[in-house]
């Protein structure tokens, strides 16, 4: 009979293996792997990579499909290597490092209408005249793009972010638009509606900006609040699943996604071919203590901090923080899933 030593015993020697594989980085492409991670760990998505069937007569066609259902199988294997998807894309420098949020959308754009739709919302961009004609403009979008209005050492609010978003704002007279009805420029007044919101939301903090005094590109490395729940309209409530970090400057740096598990609920980081369990990153009580959010993480503002130091930093001081804190390095990309009180 099995003694309770030799039972935990054996217990102890098991090692234990890690639920999901990395990608290998050709070079610079860890802003493809961040976002290959997060399509896989999008449940709808990976299932309509799964389910997808290539239209033989036209092979050509969804050629992008076909190259992230052979890497899917794989990444269940072991660590993989994204060549096939760099060739579709047509990437042709792997040593450069390109825009995370253009490349996710360029992505989204080769799977093809049918396979992102659940990533696809509908908005409108509507401008008013002082004689109240209101025209329309309907585009589809990917992402939902966010002005930081935060200086370098504050917090900007995601929430604020939004909202400024869907804001009406007055245009200045050079830029009055010529109405129709009225035939000439006149006072114009300007907003967005949303007029679909999608299964996936993806929300795109804007870091990076033109710096005129400086005459090049600057990121603006204050910290973020972003709510692990985000209540869109009155019967339409998203979660945080998904984050791609960027670490470092306007220069160059890294990325990295952070992303909770839909299989078993845990927290990942994954940064190419490391797969961390990153479970006390984030929590779900108490939705907006921002005031403790600064001065407990005001010692950790150094430039070039990795993400994963603050992880550490959250699992000691678990009982004390807000939901959002583990994410003040947060630098490009969020994503949220569609919950289930719909
Ligand atoms: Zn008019």
């Amino acid at each position: 009979m099995e003694s309770y030593r030799s039972h935990y015993g054996n217990q102890r020697n098991i090692v234990q293996e890690r639920p999901y594989n990395g990608l290998k980085n050709q070079g610079a492409t860890c802003y493809l792997n961040s976002i290959l991670q997060c399509l896989y760990m999008t449940e709808d998505f990976r299932q309509e990579v799964e389910r997808f069937v290539p239209d033989q007569r036209n092979p050509d066609k969804e050629s992008l499909m076909q190259e992230l259902q052979k890497l899917f199988k794989e990444m269940k294997k072991g660590d993989c290597t994204t060549e096939g998807i760099t060739q579709r894309l047509g990437i042709a420098n792997v040593y450069e490092q390109e825009d995370v949020v253009e490349y996710y959308q360029k992505t989204l754009k080769a799977i093809g209408p049918q396979s992102s739709k659940v990533f696809e919302g509908k908005m409108s961009n509507k401008t008013k005249c002082i004689n109240d004609h209101i025209f329309e403009e309907e585009c589809h979008f990917f992402t939902i793009p966010l002005a930081i209005e935060a200086g370098h050492s504050e917090v900007f609010e995601v929430h604020n972010g939004l909202q400024t978003f869907f804001e009406r704002i007055n245009l200045d007279e050079d830029n009055w638009l010529y109405c129709k009805q009225c035939g000439q420029k006149n006072e114009t007044e300007t907003w967005n509606e949303i007029k679909d919101l999608p299964t996936i939301l993806t929300l795109y903090p804007k870091r990076f900006y033109f710096d005129y005094y400086k005459m090049r590109p600057v990121k603006n490395h204050c910290h973020m609040d972003i709510p692990l729940q985000l209540v869109m309209s009155t019967n339409l409530k998203y979660e945080l699943y998904a984050v791609i970090n960027h670490i470092g400057n306007e220069s160059g740096g890294h990325y990295n996604a952070v992303i909770k598990s839909f299989e078993d609920g845990k927290w990942y980081c994954f940064d190419d071919t490391s797969v961390r369990e990153a479970y006390l990153l984030m929590y779900r009580s108490n939705f907006s203590i921002l005031s403790l959010t600064q001065p407990l993480f005001s010692h950790l503002s150094e430039r070039g901090a990795r993400p994963f130091q603050v992880f550490r930093h959250c699992q000691q001081n678990s009982n004390l923080l807000s939901p959002s804190a583990g994410a003040e390095y947060t630098e490009v990309l969020q994503i949220l899933s569609k919950s289930l009180n719909i």
